[in-house]
């Protein structure tokens, strides 16, 4: 039978956290797979075990979909066998024919978590690449820098061979950091904040400022798009769709021109962090990055920071835009992200807005509205969408 073995990441240092780690990771994991077939998942000894339960599970494609959930550092596809060397050699010849076959070096790599087999690790080893040198007489053996890898591990119940392990997607299980609430625009940065702020295990609800009519339905559908993609890497999302629009004419009617972004962002922090108290959520999540714009010079994030009182994670701080740009390509969200319709923010944008704001001057200005009520006005129309993987 071939199962598949996760092997958890950093969570192994985690203590007396560990088994509640374990057990967001093996929901992650059963969620993410149920679709493929019926699959029994249980963690040992720092891996976790997916095994098939019926004949028509979909192996190859739950692995492939395994390979976005957060918490895995590598996985692969084993095979299982009893612990014995004949059985272990047979596995390999028949699991592994193709790459001994076309191996022109290899090597045996054995770990025992059974601590009670007759045999060192390194005897396994060698009993093993003997035969297999044998029976594969291209492949020659080569401790140092082997073409091939035979990976046998001799657990308590059986052992497993398999191939070398590939790379999973890291960082921490999902949920294991807690919530935060995500400012969610349809630009490039912040679905790729999104991403970042989830791999480090924290559960993400996304917040996007809709503007509507100076910004269309496509603008909050391609959000909703976005949302989608994130699905993949985040599981279910609920996005909160805050009516913006007032907010927007009132800092234009009211506001100096060259503070309109910052106080926007002002606005936005604030309604965020009210989502946030409702959800449980401890941080904001933002896409801003050191120099990109006006708005996100240190002078600028400082006086959008002075409008929170939680911490607001900033992942892609010190990112370039060609770094962002390739992560949004490999997660799925660039295609989407560069569709033309118009954001709340550039529809308002000053023609010269500041750049190094004093954070002063921004509250004078900013007194001049009633920001207690726009917000509360804000927050009570929100729209709440929920979005499944
Ligand atoms: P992005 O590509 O994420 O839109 P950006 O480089 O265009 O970022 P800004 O438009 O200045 O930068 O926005 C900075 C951050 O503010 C965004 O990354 C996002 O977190 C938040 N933000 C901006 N506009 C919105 C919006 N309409 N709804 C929710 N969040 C927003
Ligand atoms: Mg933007």
């Amino acid at each position: 039978m071939d199962i598949i073995l996760l092997k958890q990441g950093e969570m192994i240092l985690k203590g007396g956290n560990r088994r509640s780690f374990e057990q967001r990771l093996e929901h992650a994991v059963r969620r993410r797979i149920a679709r493929y077939g019926d699959f029994h998942v249980v963690s040992r000894q720092s891996v976790v075990f997916v095994e098939p339960r019926d004949e028509n599970a979909d192996v190859a494609a739950a692995f492939d979909a395994l390979r976005d959930v957060f918490g895995i550092v590598s996985l692969s596809i084993a095979r299982e066998c009893e612990k014995s060397i004949p059985a272990i050699i047979a596995t390999a010849r028949e699991q592994l024919n193709a790459e001994l076959s076309a191996a022109r070096s290899f090597k045996v790599e054995t770990r025992r978590a059974d601590k009670r087999f007759p045999m060192s690790s390194v005897a396994v080893s060698q009993a093993v690449g003997g035969e297999l040198s044998e029976l594969f007489p291209n492949a020659k053996p080569d401790m140092h820098t082997p073409e091939f890898t035979v990976n046998v591990e001799i657990r308590e119940d059986s052992a497993f061979v398999h191939a070398s392990p590939t790379r999973g997607a890291g960082g921490l299980p999902p949920g294991t950091s807690g919530r935060a609430v995500a400012l969610l625009s349809g630009g490039i940065d912040s679905p790729v904040a999104c991403y970042l702020a989830a791999k480090r295990g924290l559960k993400i609800i996304p917040a996007h400022f809709w503007s509507y009519p100076y910004t269309s339905e496509l603008a909050k559908q391609k959000v909703l798009d976005i949302s989608k993609i994130l699905t993949r890497y985040c599981g279910d999302i609920t996005v909160e769709v805050v009516p913006f629009t007032k907010v927007q004419e009132e800092i234009g009617r009211v506001c100096p021109e060259e503070f309109g972004t910052i106080i926007t962002r002002r606005f936005m922090t604030r309604i965020a962090e009210k989502i946030a108290y409702r959800v449980g959520a401890d941080a904001l999540v933002t896409g801003e990055n050191l120099g990109q714009v006006a708005s996100q010079t240190l002078k600028s994030l400082a006086a959008t920071e002075d409008a929170a009182t939680i911490p607001i994670l900033r992942p892609l701080i010190t990112g370039d835009k060609r770094e962002i740009v390739e992560l949004a390509v490999k997660i799925g969200t660039f295609d989407t992200s560069i569709l033309p319709y118009e954001d709340c923010c550039t529809v308002f944008t000053p023609r010269h807005p500041a750049t190094q704001p004093r954070i002063d001057r921004v509250r004078e200005a900013e007194s001049k509205l009633d920001v207690q009520a726009l917000v509360d006005e804000a927050y009570a129309g929100i729209e709440r969408i929920r979005i499944e993987h």
